[in-house]
C-alpha cells in the first residue's frame, strides 16, 4: 500500500543525493488528445504524490469559466506571446486550435532546481520539441479507451465552440497516430487506475540511477 511518509523519506534521501551531484527534479511530459482527461488525472495525482507540480503554461486562448489566471494558465495576448517567442523564453511552444500555447523555460528550471518533479501537460508538437532537446525526461501518452469515448467527452464538456471541438477532434486523430514516440501509454478508462499507473511510472523514475 502507498505510504506517503515512506515516499517522502525516500524522496528527501534522493534529493540530498541529487543536490550533491547537481542533479534536480525530473521532467515529465504528459500528452494526449484534448478531452482525454489529462487535467483531471494530474489534479488527482498531485493530491497523492508529494514534490511534484504541474507547469503553468502561457496561452492566448480565452479563459474558460472557473479557470484561474497564473494557476491554470498565464493568459496573454497574441502580441505578448510573440514577444516571449522573440525573447527565447519558451522551452517549447505550439499553435493549437488557432491559439498559441507554450512552456516557460524559467518556470520549469526554477522548480526543478528546488528538487520538484515538473509535469508538462502539453500537446504532441510540444512533446516532440522537448524530446529533441532534453535527454533525461519521461514521455507519457494518455489515451482514451476508444475514439467514440473521446468524441463524446469533448462534446459533453461544453466548454469549447463547435469549430474548436471539430479542430480538436481532427488533431486528436493525428496525436493518437504519434503515440509511438512516447515511453509509456496510460489508458484513461478508469480514473483511479490511470492515476495509479502514472504514480508508479513517476516513482520508478525517482528510483532510477541517473548516469552522468
Ligand atoms: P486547452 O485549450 O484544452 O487547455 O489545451 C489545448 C491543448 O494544448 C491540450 O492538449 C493541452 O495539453 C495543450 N497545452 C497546454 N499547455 C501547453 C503548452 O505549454 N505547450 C503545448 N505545446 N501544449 C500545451
Amino acid at each position: 500500500m502507498f505510504n506517503p511518509l515512506y515516499a517522502q523519506k525516500k524522496l528527501n534521501m534522493a534529493n540530498t543525493i541529487k543536490k550533491a551531484t547537481g542533479d534536480f527534479g525530473n521532467l515529465i511530459v504528459l500528452s494526449g488528445p484534448s478531452g482525454v482527461g489529462k487535467g483531471t488525472v494530474i489534479r488527482k495525482l498531485l493530491t497523492l504524490l508529494p514534490n511534484v507540480i504541474r507547469s503553468t503554461s502561457v496561452t492566448t486562448r480565452d479563459p474558460r469559466p472557473g479557470e484561474v489566471e497564473d494557476v491554470d494558465y498565464f493568459f496573454k495576448s497574441k502580441n505578448e506571446f510573440e514577444a516571449l517567442i522573440e525573447a527565447d523564453a519558451f522551452l517549447e511552444w505550439a499553435l493549437y486550435a488557432d491559439n498559441y500555447y507554450g512552456t516557460l523555460k524559467e518556470f520549469v528550471s526554477e522548480k526543478q532546481r528546488l528538487g520538484l518533479d515538473v509535469i508538462l501537460e502539453i500537446e504532441v508538437q510540444g512533446a516532440r520539441q522537448v524530446k529533441a532537446i532534453k535527454n533525461d525526461i519521461i514521455l507519457i501518452f494518455i489515451s482514451p479507451p476508444d475514439f467514440t469515448t473521446l468524441e463524446s467527452r469533448l462534446r459533453h464538456r461544453a466548454t469549447d465552440s463547435d469549430s474548436s471541438i471539430e479542430s480538436r477532434l481532427k488533431t486528436a486523430r493525428l496525436e493518437l497516430a504519434a503515440r509511438s514516440m512516447f515511453d509509456y501509454e496510460v489508458i484513461n478508462e478508469d480514473l483511479d487506475e490511470a492515476v495509479h499507473d502514472l504514480l508508479h511510472i513517476i516513482k520508478a523514475q525517482r528510483l532510477k540511477i541517473h548516469k552522468g
